[in-house]
């Protein structure tokens, strides 16, 4: 198969062609090497925050990362947003929903720990799946010198129906395993389970295209959780792959390809900032292989 030079726009989606990855792209310095064995990661305790005054927050749902809530005062929650291991590069993926019996007005304080900082700008949902930006108005990250902000703060109206804050626009895997259903509608897509996540969860490939293998293309989404932006980016380029039309037709004549839209499930799950549950950043281990995943 002839090499394609990855563009930088398609980086986030991770686009995998079958080669050694020791192979040297153009314009790449030589590939660093790491290790891979399992490190231990640190689980979140799944708990309910009782934060007096009839409030509460919870990490009770799939793809939560919330490690600690308290009442600083009338006014001010702090909640803090660990990794599941360490090192790690600073992705601070948050998560967590609240509630209060009254209707209150109060600020958050983001921290996370050590060497954390905020990067996500807040998202909030009223069901847990459709996210909207927090309104600019509300959000304050105080100046930092260097290293990013160690902290941030997002004015909330809590009420009695349930509010989602997280880092990005949906959380979880509901949304992907129902957009995997629909693509199996079509009859030229078929799902071909390939193992297990270090958790048992299933790993599977949709295999699209109407061609011999004799051309074909790997495409991966999410070895980092909270990478929705390269997922979505995969999402829209596989809708024009699968259209009626004659592009489309003619390139799946020509190529097949081997989807996995979720690559760390484990780590989704479990609302981690970058690793999958063996404690490991995946997109290092394509060389050793020693994660379930890869
Ligand atoms: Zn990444």
């Amino acid at each position: 198969m002839k090499r394609l030079k990855p563009s930088f726009s398609l980086l986030p989606l991770l686009i995998l062609l079958a080669c050694k990855s020791t192979a040297q792209w153009e314009g790449q310095e030589p590939i660093q090497i790491v290790e891979t064995i399992d490190l231990p990661v640190q689980i979140q305790t799944k708990q309910t925050f009782d934060l007096g005054n009839g409030l509460y927050f919870s990490n009770q749902m799939e793809g939560a990362r919330l490690n600690d809530a308290l009442r600083l005062n009338d006014s001010l929650i702090r909640v803090t947003i660990l990794p599941e291991n360490e090192p790690i590069n600073p992705s601070p993926w948050y998560a967590f929903k609240l509630w209060s019996a009254e209707p209150q007005n109060f600020w958050i304080e983001f921290t996370y720990g050590e060497r954390g900082f905020h990067r996500y700008y807040p998202k909030f949902s009223l069901d847990g799946k459709v996210f909207s930006n927090m309104d600019s108005s509300d959000f304050f990250l105080p100046k930092t010198e260097s290293g990013g902000p160690k902290s941030a703060f997002l004015k909330v109206n809590s009420q009695s129906d349930t509010l989602w804050i997280a880092a990005q626009d949906r959380m979880g895997t509901e949304h992907v395993e129902e957009w995997k259903k629909a693509l199996l509608q079509k009859d030229f897509v078929e799902v071909i389970p390939i193992g297990k996540s270090k958790a048992g969860r299933p790993l599977e490939v949709l295999k699209i295209g109407e061609a011999d293998d004799s051309e074909m293309l790997m495409v991966i989404s999410m070895q980092h959780p909270p990478e929705l932006t390269g997922y979505l980016a995969m999402q829209a380029f596989m809708e024009e792959i699968i259209k009626d039309s004659p592009e489309a037709r003619k390139f799946r004549s020509k190529y097949n390809l081997y989807l996995m839209p979720q690559m760390n499930p484990d780590g989704v799950a479990n609302g981690h900032w970058r690793h999958n549950l063996g404690g490991i950043d995946l997109n290092r281990d394509w060389v050793n292989f020693n994660q379930p995943e890869t």
